[in-house]
């Protein structure tokens, strides 16, 4: 068991709100930590590379960019070749229907894979300090004393902050602080739900020209297919998400099962051409938040929550994970410069 050098904010989570919040901060002059619990950073926006040399999207297929804040980023990120517009609408099938989106709006993607979105806050623009994040960190509780705030690690590892900043999905975050919470956030939290999603990645030998790179699928198992080379050069892949009420249903169900019935209903969507070369399934938990928090943060004096969860439109995705972290970070500026008498007589 070791004890760290404290420091101003640990954050519990390199997912792209703990990222753009701990970049806030750090250039606000704050030291920072991460604490991940996985080997790679830019959680649900998560790339892997298959045995064909493809890269794929596993979690998030694309992301939208609405707000200023974001804009702006977007300019930086396009500048940098981070990454491009994918498509501008989807397609839509409905009971054998392909139904064009009509609404135009751009879907953006990383250029190199989804996680290159976290790498990048990561490692920082011009010059930029890469940030400090230790890997393979499974934090297993957060407390308060009177000396600040401590996180500890499920390897027994302790560290101390002025401020944490819980970036995991709201049951998760809930669980690590359940002990330290008061009853209007331990409810806030409970309230937040979310869905889980079987996402499927499959390697084609070969595949037919179609008018479509992806699709939305109205289907009784499938929500999303599409073919991962119409973003970048590299092998067939083709990309499948069970729906909600079916990822729910198949929740504990062995992943060797579950490839079948999504290759089978792919089939019904597709056509019988589909034969996999390599086939790879990953469930996630908690995959959107479909029913959110409505502001863009939560807080509890100097510990802080914030993800795609907390959403004030009520839409969970990475445009809100971004301004979420962004959000928790002046709350965590605002809370850290407060003058020490003030928080002495708490005025
Ligand atoms: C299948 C799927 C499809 C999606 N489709 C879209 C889409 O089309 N468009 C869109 O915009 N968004 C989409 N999303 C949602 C998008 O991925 C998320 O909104 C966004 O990535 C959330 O970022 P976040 O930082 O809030 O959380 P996360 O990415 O979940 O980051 C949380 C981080 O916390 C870490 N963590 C959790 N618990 C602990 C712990 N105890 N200790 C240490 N670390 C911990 C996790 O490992 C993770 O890295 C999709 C997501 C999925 C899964």
């Amino acid at each position: 068991m070791e004890t760290s050098r404290a420091t101003d904010v640990l954050i519990i989570g390199a997912g792209l709100a703990g990222l753009a919040a701990a970049r806030e901060l750090v250039r606000a002059g704050f030291s920072v930590r991460i604490l991940e619990k996985s080997n790679g950073v830019s959680g649900r926006a998560a790339t892997k590379r298959l045995a064909s040399g493809a890269i794929v999207d596993f979690g998030a297929p694309y992301f939208t960019v609405r707000s200023d804040a974001m804009h702006r980023l977007m300019q930086k990120l396009e500048t940098n070749g981070i990454v491009k517009v994918w498509q501008y609408g989807l397609p839509n099938w409905n009971a054998g229907h392909i139904e064009n989106s009509p609404d135009g709006y751009p879907r953006y993607i990383a250029t190199h894979g989804m996680n290159t979105l976290g790498k990048a806050l990561r490692d920082g623009f011009s010059n930029e300090e890469p940030l400090e994040i230790i890997q393979n960190a499974l934090v297993s509780a957060v407390w308060h004393n009177n000396f600040g705030y401590r996180a500890v690690l499920e390897n027994g590892d302790i560290h101390t902050a002025r401020a944490v900043l819980v970036n995991a999905p709201a049951p998760q975050a809930l669980a690590l602080t359940r002990s330290t919470l008061e009853p209007s956030t331990y409810l806030a939290l409970e309230r937040v739900k979310f869905a889980p999603c079987w996402a499927l990645m499959v390697s084609l030998a070969s595949m037919p020209e179609l008018p479509w790179s992806a699709m939305r699928l109205d289907h009784p198992v499938l929500s999303w297919a599409s073919f991962e080379q119409s973003k970048r050069a590299m092998p067939a892949t083709l990309v499948l998400h069970a729906n909600a009420a079916w990822s729910t249903a198949q929740l504990e169900s062995n992943a060797s099962t579950i490839a079948e019935p999504m290759l089978a209903a792919a089939r019904e969507v597709l056509g019988d051409w589909i034969e996999p070369q390599e086939i790879l399934v990953h469930r996630w938990r908690y995959a959107q938040a479909i029913q959110p928090h409505a502001a863009p943060y939560l807080a509890q004096e100097n510990l802080v929550f914030c993800g795609d969860w907390c959403a004030p439109n009520g839409n969970a995705r990475i445009e809100t994970a971004f301004e979420s972290g962004w959000a928790a970070a002046t709350h965590i500026v605002r809370q850290l410069e407060q003058p020490l008498e003030q928080i002495l007589t708490g005025v």
